[in-house]
C-alpha cells in the first residue's frame, strides 16, 4: 500500500478571553510526535479575510500534513487531533465554533480557489461543507462548526509568496500576566537579523509581544526558517517557555489584496489595490483619524488613515487635491454605506502642482495691496497703481516625494506586505 498523505486543518478554537489555534495545533503536533507520527514540512498559519465577521483577533487558521502507512494510522491520528481540539478549545464561549478537516487527495484548482476566496471574500459554512463533501473530505463540526471554513482554507490556499513566524508559548500559570522578555535582547536580535527578520521592532515599540491573555509569549517574523534559530538564541526571556513552533505563513504577502480597475467595482469587506486622484485635502475627525476622498472616472471612495497608524498620518496629511495615488487597503464600516477604505500603504505616483497666488510686487520692492474690488492694486509705499489680472502665481514646495508610504509595524495587518519585502 502507498503512503497516505493526510492534510489536517483546524480553526475557531479560541476566544478573546484566551487560547489560540496555533497553540492547540502545536500541542497536537507534539502529541502526534510522541506517538511516533512526524509531520511533513512546516505547519501552516494562514491568515484569512481581515474583515470576516466572526474573527476573534487576526483571523488565523492552521494546517499541517503527515505521511501515514495505513488506515489504522489515519484513524489513530484523527482520534488524537479531535480529542485535543475538544479538550483545549474554549467551547463555552458562544463565539467559538471549532472545525477540523481531514483530507487526503490532490489540492485541486477548485480547492485553491476556495482558499483564496476565504482570504479575499466572505464565504459561508455551506460553501465549505458542499466543497468538503464534493472532494470526499472528512470533517468535524463542534457546535455550529464555522471553523471548517478556515480549516479547509488553511489546507488548500496556495502559497506562492510566503514568510515564517516563530512562536514561543508560555506555561499556563503565566497566562494573563505581564510578559517577561528582555527588551534589549530584542533590539540586539533585530540589529543582527533585520531585514531577514522584519516587523519585530517599531522604533522603541516591541512588536513581538501580543497584548492579549493568549498563550503566545512572542512571535518573530522572518523571510526564512534558518534565521529564526539565530533570533531565538538572541532573545532572552525571563519566564519559562513551554514550547516553540515555526509556522510557514501567508503573513505579510499582500495575498488579501485584489487589483481593481474601477473604484465603483469595490465592495465592502474586501481588500484592494486601486488607483485614483485625491479629491480634497485630508482632514482630521474626532479620534485623530485622517480622512480624504479618492476619485476616478467611475466614482469615489472615502479613505482613512486611522489614529493607530500614528506617524503614517504625517504622510497622508501632506496629500493635496489632484495627487495621483495607488492605494492598498480594505473596506470596513464607515460613515457612508459604501464603507471606508482603511489604508495600509500607498504609492504616490504623481505629485500635483500646488500653486498659491499673491498680489504683484511693486517696482519699488514692496508687495502691492488690493485697491478695492475691480480696482486693481496699489503700492502702500510709493503709491504706484496696477490694473486687474496681474496676480503672481507661486509653485509651493511640497513636503512629500513620489514613492511608497506605509503604516508602521505596530499598526500593520498580519497580511500586509511591508515595503522592505518588495
Ligand atoms: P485567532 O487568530 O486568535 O486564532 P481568529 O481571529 O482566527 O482567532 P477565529 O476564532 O478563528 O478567529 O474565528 C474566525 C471564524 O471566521 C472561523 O470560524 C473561520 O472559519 C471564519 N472565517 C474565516 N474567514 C472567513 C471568511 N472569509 N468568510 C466567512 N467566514 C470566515
Amino acid at each position: 500500500m502507498n503512503n497516505i498523505l493526510l492534510y489536517i486543518g483546524i480553526d475557531d478554537t479560541d476566544s478573546s478571553s484566551g487560547m489560540c489555534t496555533t497553540y492547540i495545533t502545536c500541542v497536537i503536533i507534539s502529541k502526534l510526535k510522541d506517538c511516533g507520527f512526524n509531520i511533513t514540512g512546516f505547519p501552516r498559519l494562514i491568515r484569512l479575510n481581515p474583515f470576516a465577521r466572526f474573527k476573534t483577533r487576526g483571523n488565523g487558521a492552521t494546517s499541517f500534513k503527515l505521511e501515514l502507512k495505513s488506515n489504522k494510522e489515519v484513524d489513530e491520528v484523527k482520534k488524537i487531533v479531535l480529542e485535543n481540539v475538544q479538550q483545549l478549545s474554549v467551547l463555552k464561549d458562544e463565539r467559538t465554533n471549532p472545525g477540523v478537516v481531514f483530507y487526503h487527495g490532490e489540492i485541486t484548482p477548485e480547492l485553491q480557489e476556495f482558499g483564496l476566496e476565504t482570504i479575499r471574500n466572505i464565504v459561508t459554512i455551506e460553501d465549505a461543507e458542499n466543497l468538503l463533501n464534493s472532494v470526499g473530505a472528512d470533517f468535524y463540526k463542534f457546535k455550529n462548526g464555522r471553523g471548517i471554513i478556515g480549516a479547509l482554507a488553511a489546507i488548500c490556499c496556495p502559497l506562492n509568496d510566503k514568510t515564517y513566524e516563530l512562536l514561543a508559548y508560555r506555561i499556563p500559570e503565566n497566562y494573563g500576566t505581564p510578559r517577561q522578555i528582555n527588551h534589549k535582547s530584542i533590539v540586539k536580535m533585530n540589529n543582527n537579523t533585520y531585514p531577514d527578520t522584519f516587523d519585530n521592532l517599531d522604533g522603541r515599540y516591541i512588536a513581538i509581544e501580543p497584548h492579549t491573555p493568549c498563550p503566545v509569549l512572542y512571535g518573530i517574523r522572518s523571510e526564512n526558517p534558518e534565521i529564526l534559530n539565530q533570533a531565538k538564541a538572541t532573545v532572552k526571556v525571563l519566564e519559562p517557555v513551554e514550547r516553540f513552533c515555526i509556522y510557514l505563513t501567508n503573513q505579510h504577502t499582500d495575498m488579501h489584496l485584489q487589483k481593481v480597475e474601477k473604484i465603483s467595482d469595490m465592495e465592502k469587506f474586501k481588500c484592494y489595490i486601486v488607483e485614483g486622484i485625491v479629491r480634497n485635502r485630508p482632514y482630521v475627525i474626532e479620534g485623530g483619524h485622517l480622512i480624504f476622498t479618492l476619485e476616478d472616472k467611475s466614482g469615489q471612495i472615502e479613505c482613512a488613515a486611522y489614529e493607530p497608524t500614528k506617524q503614517f498620518r504625517e504622510f497622508v496629511r501632506e496629500l493635496e487635491p489632484e495627487d495621483t495615488l495607488r492605494v492598498y487597503g480594505g473596506i470596513g464600516e464607515g460613515v457612508t454605506t459604501k464603507g471606508t477604505l482603511n489604508i495600509e500603504k500607498f504609492e504616490l505616483l504623481k505629485l500635483a502642482d500646488v500653486v498659491i497666488t499673491k498680489n504683484p510686487m511693486c517696482d519699488c520692492g514692496k508687495r502691492m495691496k488690493s485697491a478695492g474690488t475691480g480696482k486693481g492694486y496699489k503700492c502702500p509705499k510709493c503709491g504706484e497703481k496696477l490694473g486687474e489680472g496681474k496676480k503672481e502665481t507661486i509653485k509651493i514646495q511640497r513636503n512629500i516625494k513620489e514613492g511608497f508610504y506605509e503604516t508602521p509595524p505596530s499598526a500593520r495587518r498580519h497580511l500586509s506586505k511591508p515595503i522592505i519585502r518588495n
